[in-house]
This record gives C-alpha cells, sequence and structure tokens, in this order.
C-alpha cells in the first residue's frame, strides 16, 4: 500500500509541485491549504506523514503540530522558511520530527520524507506486542492471548482487534475502522463494523467483552 501524506500549504504552486512530484514517487497526497484543516483531517484521517508548512494563514504551523501531538505520534516534517532558526526551535519543541527549509531540492525532500517513515517503522515493530490488561497480542506471531489463553480469530477479526489496541485510548469512529481494516476505498456499509465487533467480542472469554467499549454515536474504543 502506497504511503499516505497530509500535505498542509497555502502556496498553491508550491503545494502542486510538491504533489506531483509525490504521486510520482507513488505517495498518495491530500493537500489542504489551512493549518484548521490541516488538523481536521490529521484528526479524522490516517496519514503515514504530515508534511507542515511552517507559514500559514490563522492556524501556523507551530501550533498546528503541538495540537497534533497531543493525539497522534504521527511523523511530522516541517517546512520552514530559509534562516527562520526561531521556527526550526519552537518546531522541534512542537514535537515536529525534521524540518527542511524551503526553497529544497524535491529530492531532499523525498529523503526527509523516507527517513521520518524508516525511523516509524522501526517504532512500530518494536511494539510488535501489544498489550491491554491481560489481552497479549504478539504481531509477530500473530498470536492472541487473554489471561493466558489462547484465542483464535479469523483474519478480519484480528486485523480489527490489532487497530483498536493500536490506537488504544483514543475514540475511533467506524469509518476510520473501514479505512483501516478493510482499507479506505472499500465499499461496504459501516454496519459491518458492528458486525465483527460483535464476533470478537463473542471469541473473548467474558470478563473480556468489555474491553471493547462502545462509544454510543461515535464508534469504539479500548481503554488501557
Ligand atoms: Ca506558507
Amino acid at each position: 500500500m502506497n504511503s499516505r501524506v497530509l500535505l498542509v500549504e497555502d502556496e498553491k504552486n508550491i503545494a502542486r509541485f510538491i504533489e506531483l512530484e509525490l504521486r510520482h514517487e507513488n505517495f498518495d497526497v491530500v493537500h489542504v491549504i489551512s493549518g484548521r484543516e490541516g488538523l481536521e483531517a490529521a484528526k479524522t484521517h490516517d496519514f503515514d506523514v504530515v508534511l507542515l508548512d511552517v507559514m500559514l494563514p490563522e492556524l501556523n504551523g507551530i501550533e498546528v503540530c503541538r495540537r497534533i501531538r497531543s493525539f497522534s505520534q504521527i511523523p511530522i516534517l516541517l517546512i520552514t522558511a530559509r534562516d527562520a532558526v526561531i521556527d526550526r526551535v519552537a518546531g522541534l519543541d512542537a514535537g515536529a520530527d525534521d524540518y527542511i527549509v524551503k526553497p529544497f531540492a524535491i529530492e531532499e525532500l523525498l529523503a526527509r520524507i523516507r527517513s521520518v517513515l524508516r525511523r516509524a517503522s522501526k517504532l512500530n515493530h518494536e511494539t510488535a506486542r501489544l498489550q491491554i490488561k491481560d489481552i497479549i497480542v504478539d504481531t509477530d506471531a500473530h498470536t492472541v492471548k487473554v489471561a493466558e489463553q489462547n484465542i483464535e480469530l479469523t483474519k478480519t477479526e484480528y486485523d480489527l482487534l490489532v487497530y483498536l489496541m493500536q490506537q488504544k485510548n483514543r475514540v475511533v469512529t467506524r469509518d476510520l475502522i473501514l479505512e483501516n481494516v478493510w482499507g479506505y476505498l472499500a465499499d461496504i456499509e459501516t454496519n459491518v463494523v458492528d458486525v465483527y465487533i460483535r464476533h470478537l467480542r463473542s471469541k473473548l472469554p467474558q470478563h473480556a467483552t468489555s474491553y471493547i467499549e462502545t462509544v454510543r454515536g461515535v464508534g469504539y474504543v479500548m481503554r488501557e
């Protein structure tokens, strides 16, 4: 699957250039032109990396970065103006992973994107063992244990459980679950999610069925 990039940039020519180059390199790109839209997109969709311009109208990139960090560990690459040292320091303080200075060569941008993605995938790899209460999933061995007891799940049930555990303490909507477990182009009804949640709960021992909480009108959450 292609890596998904959220590009937040108000300058149309620069954005178009970056978007074309990234598509050419097989990235999927969503482009928005304001900090508010960027924040909203980061909240409601899953991306692999955020490319965030600092100089944005209203909500600037540093503030967007800080707010994204309050709910997500997604890699963030800041795009700063030349010599704006203060931006870079503030950006890294706000939780950005790296920054690139305008004007930049596209090769440099691509190299930095690959580098933050590599770092992020290493981190993911280290968390091959997911745990919430007494549910333990080993994503290397593909095993699920609850209170030391092995649980057999279908592929979709397993993917659903892993996704909820990766998002622990975060309420995820049915749309977000569909997008991440079934693939965001899947043409299926959101109530399929409810059906699979029921299947999944029914396979867990009685005491663990409540670990997957229903948040009425919103979606689901597993809490630590
Ligand atoms: Ca700008």
